[in-house]
C-alpha cells in the first residue's frame, strides 16, 4: 500500500514499522514532525515517545533503552546535534545492544534559521556509519535499515536528512510494523560502558572503526548504485538525487552515475571501480564538499587523472539547497552542452508578482509583544537611549523581538546563549545595564546552568524569561513549563521556583498584558545589582484561544480615533487594519483580535474599546 507521506512522517512509520520501543528528541525544525507525527499514536503503539528538555538528554534516554535491549531513536535537527554530541561521542565507543538510530536533518537553504550545518562530518567525528537519506521512500526504508545494520554492528547508526525531503510529501510504500517487545536487560561491564583506562578508551575506539567496516558492508549493494554509460560520471547523495533524476530523464542524458547512500565511511572501492571508466565527473552534494573531497583523495591515490566539478572549482556553491535550476547548470558544465529550458517565463512572472513580502512578526495576541514593548519603555524610563542597551536574544519567537517595531535584540547565537553572552559583555567592561531574553522552553533546555554561572560569579545583569508555556516556534510542543495538561502532562515546573533554586535572589513576575506595571518592575530589575530575573508568564495567544480561554475582543471608537497609527507603529498586530480616509484615516480592529488589550494601553486618544460580552 502507498501514503503520500513526507520525509519526517516517513520516518514514523519507519520507526513504527521497525518495532521500536523508545522514541525521544526535542523539537526543531526541519525534525519535529516525527514525534509530533508519534506522539497521538503512543498509547495505542504501546511505546515510549517523548519531547526531552534538550537533545543530549534525549540522545542518554534512547541510549539507555538500547543498552536495555531495546531499539530506540532520537530525533533532531542539525543545531540539536551540537548539544546531543558531547554524549553521543562517548555512546558510540561504547556501541549499543538494541538497535539505536540518531535521525538528524539538516537545513540547506535556510528554510527555518539558524546555520547550514553538514552534520555528516558528525558521523566522522564521532566514528558511527551514517546513511544519507535521498527521497520520502528512503526515509522509510532507511529507518529500518539503520536498525538493521545497528544491531548487526552492535553500534548506533546516524541517519541524515534535509529539510527539502523531511518537509516534502510523496507516495511512500509502507509495509507491516514488526512486533518486537523484549524483556529490557542490562549487564555491568565497565570495560565497555565506563572509559577511565586508556586502555579501555582505546579499544573502544577500534571496535568503532571495526563497526565502520562492517557496516559498509552490510549496505554496501543496498543503498550504494551503479549506473555506467559513457566517459561522463557524476557522483550524486542525499536531496540532490532527486532533481538529478528527473534531469537525465528529462533530457535523455547519456553518462554514467554512483549514487551514494552511505557517506560515513564512505564505499572507497566502488568509488575507485567507478573513476576507471570516467574521464569527467561532476559531484552533486548539497553544502560541504565532503564527497568530493574524498573522491579527490581517492582518485590521488588510484594515479587516474579526473577532471572534476564540484565545489572546488566552483561549479556548486557550498550554500543553499539545489534546484532543478542548479542541477542542470552544473550538468550543462560537465557535459558542455546547453540543456533545453522548459520554464514557462510567464508562470515565472506571474509568480513574482503574487508573491508577497511580509516581515516576521509576532502572532496576533502574542505575549511577546507586550514584553518588548515593556522592555523598550523601561529602557527609557530609566532614560537610556535603546541605542546604547544591550539586549541579547535566543533561539525561539523570542527571538523576534529583533524586529520592527521593537528592534529589543541584538544577538541570537544558539539554546540559552543570551545569558552566556550577557555575562561576557559585562565582564568586558560594559558599564550600561545588558539585558538578556530567552523563552521558557530555551531556559529549560540550556539556559539553567548560564543563570547558575551569573549566580555564582555574581555578575550585573537581567534575565526576562517569556514565558509562554509551550515551545510555539516549533510548533507548539509542551515542555516541563507547559500548564498541566490532563493525559501528558500532569505537573508543571515553576520557572521562578527553578530559577530561585539557581541562587537568583531578585526574581519578579508579571503579566506582559498590563503594560504599566510591567514597564515598572523591568526598570526596577535593571537597575538592581547582580543578577535579576523576571518571568513574563501569560500563556501563548494561540495555545490559549485553542484551550478556549478567550478573551474579551477589542474595538476601535471612530468618533475618537485621530488616525495617528501610534496603536500599529509600537505594536505591529496583524489584527489591526489602517484605512486610509479622508485627511484623517481610521484603525480598525478585525475578527481575529485575540484580547490582548495591548493596543488599547497605548492608544493616547482612549479610542479603543473593550467589545463587552464579546469573545
Ligand atoms: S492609537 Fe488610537 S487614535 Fe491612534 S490610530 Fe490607533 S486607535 Fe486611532
Ligand atoms: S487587543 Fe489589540 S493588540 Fe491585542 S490582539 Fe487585539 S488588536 Fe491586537
Amino acid at each position: 500500500m502507498k501514503k503520500l507521506l513526507t520525509g519526517n512522517e516517513a520516518v514514523a512509520e519507519g520507526i513504527i514499522e521497525s518495532g521500536t520501543e523508545v522514541v525521544c528528541g526535542y523539537p526543531g525544525t526541519p525534525s519535529t514532525e516525527v514525534i509530533q507525527t508519534l506522539l497521538p499514536k503512543a498509547k495505542e503503539l504501546g511505546i515510549h515517545i517523548e519531547w526531552s528538555v534538550n537533545e543530549k538528554v534525549a540522545s542518554e534516554i534512547a541510549t539507555a533503552a538500547s543498552w536495555a535491549g531495546k531499539r530506540a531513536i532520537v530525533t533532531m535537527k542539525m543545531s540539536g546535534l551540537n548539544v546531543a554530541s558531547d554524549s553521543l561521542c562517548s555512546i558510540i565507543y561504547s556501541g549499543c545492544r538494541g538497535g539505536l538510530v540518531i535521525y538528524v536533518v539538516d537545513d540547506p537553504g535556510v528554510s527555518a534559521g539558524m546555520v547550514e550545518q553538514d552534520s555528516r562530518y558528525y558521523a566522522k567525528l564521532g566514528v558511527a556509519p551514517m546513511l544519507d537519506i535521498s527521497s520520502q521512500q528512503e526515509s522509510l526504508d532507511f529507518v529500518k535499515l539503520a536498525f538493521e545494520v545497528s544491531e548487526k554492528i552492535k553500534g548506533p547508526v546516524f541517519l541524515r536528512s534535509t529539510a527539502s525531503i523531511s518537509h516534502v510529501a510523496s507516495d511512500v510504500k509502507i509495509g507491516k510494523r514488526v512486533e518486537l517487545k523484549r524483556e529490557a536487560h542490562f549487564e555491568r561491564d565497565i570495560s565497555k560502558y565506563t572509559k577511565p583506562k586508556a586502555s579501555w578508551c582505546m579499544n573502544q575506539h577500534q571496535d568503532s572503526l571495526t563497526r565502520l567496516n562492517e557496516a559498509s558492508k552490510i549496505v554496501d549493494s543496498r543503498v550504494n548504485q551503479v549506473h555506467l554509460e559513457g566517459k561522463y560520471g557524476v557522483i550524486v547523495s542525499g536531496a540532490a538525487w532527486e532533481n538529478f533524476q528527473e534531469a537525465v530523464n528529462r533530457y535523455n542524458l547519456k553518462l554514467s552515475w554512483l549514487k551514494i547512500g552511505i557517506v560515513n565511511p564512505l564505499p572507497d572501492e566502488k568509488i575507485k571501480e567507478f573513476l576507471k571508466d570516467i574521464d569527467k565527473l561532476l559531484v552533486l552534494e548539497e553544502l560541504e564538499p565532503f564527497i568530493e573531497a574524498e573522491v579527490m583523495r581517492i582518485s590521488f591515490l588510484s594515479g587516474k587523472k579526473i577532471d572534476i566539478l564540484g565545489k572546488f572549482d566552483g561549479t556548486l556553491s557550498m550554500m543553499g539547497s539545489y534546484s532543478f535550476k542548479e542541477i542542470k547548470k552544473s550538468l550543462e558544465a560537465l557535459l558542455k552542452v546547453k540543456l533545453e529550458s522548459e520554464q514557462n517565463s510567464e508562470i515565472i512572472k506571474r509568480a513574482e508578482e503574487l508573491e508577497v513580502k511580509r516581515p516576521t512578526s509576532f502572532c496576533i495576541g502574542c505575549p511577546h509583544r507586550g514584553t518588548y514593548y515593556a522592555i523598550n519603555k523601561a529602557i527609557k524610563k530609566l532614560k537610556y537611549k535603546k541605542k546604547d542597551i544591550i539586549v541579547t536574544g535566543d533561539i525561539g519567537c523570542t527571538i523576534l523581538g529583533m524586529n520592527k517595531p521593537f528592534e529589543t535584540c541584538w544577538t541570537e547565537v544558539a539554546m540559552g546563549a543570551s545569558i552566556g553572552l550577557a555575562q561576557g559583555f559585562k565582564w568586558a567592561g560594559i558599564e550600561k545595564p545588558v539585558l538578556a531574553t530567552i523563552g521558557d522552553s530555551t531556559f529549560f533546555h540550556a539556559g539553567i546552568p548560564p543563570l547558575i554561572n551569573a549566580v555564582y560569579q555574581n555578575v550585573s545583569l537581567t534575565i526576562i524569561i517569556l514565558d509562554n508555556g509551550w515551545t510555539a516556534m516549533t510548533g507548539f510542543q509542551e515542555n516541563p513549563g507547559t500548564i498541566p495538561l490532563k493525559d501528558t502532562n500532569p505537573m508543571r515546573i515553576d520557572i521562578v521556583e527553578v530559577c530561585k533554586g539557581c541562587g537568583a535572589k531578585d526574581i519578579s513576575v508579571i503579566d506582559p498584558y498590563h503594560l504599566k506595571e510591567s514597564i515598572d518592575v523591568i526598570a526596577e530589575a535593571i537597575e538592581h545589582p547582580g543578577v535579576s530575573v523576571v518571568v513574563s508568564r501569560r500563556e501563548c495567544a494561540l495555545q490559549s484561544r485553542r484551550r478556549k480561554v478567550n478573551l474579551p475582543k477589542l474595538k476601535v471608537n471612530p468618533d475618537k480615533c485621530t488616525g495617528c497609527r501610534v496603536c500599529l507603529s509600537s505594536l505591529a498586530c496583524p489584527a489591526m487594519i489602517f484605512h486610509p480616509k479622508d485627511k484623517k484615516g481610521l484603525m480598525e480592529i478585525t475578527s481575529s483580535c485575540n484580547g490582548c488589550g495591548l493596543c488599547k494601553d497605548v492608544c493616547p486618544e482612549e479610542a479603543i474599546e473593550v467589545i463587552k460580552d464579546a469573545v
